[in-house]
């Protein structure tokens, strides 16, 4: 069974739209256009983009098993 929309995985070199850090959920919406979101962007904007989203690829998980490279304290 194949997909018709295959959206590859994430890569090093993809950034987040809004603040350029490295990206972790690729979102495509209708028309073919996506986006790309970090792990804080997409918390934020994932309830309104979901719904409309033809195709979420969420690697967040990610962020979880590497250590954190930004100082949030
Ligand atoms: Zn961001």
């Amino acid at each position: 069974m194949s997909t018709t929309l295959t959206a590859p995985a994430l890569a090093a070199t993809d950034r987040c739209d809004r603040c350029n850090a490295q990206a972790y959920v690729r979102v495509v919406l209708p028309g073919g256009s996506d986006l790309l979101f970090c792990g804080h962007h997409w918390s934020r904007h994932e309830e309104a983009l979901r719904p409309k989203a033809l195709e979420v690829v969420d690697e967040t998980h990610r962020l979880v098993e590497s250590p954190a490279v930004s100082t949030d304290a």
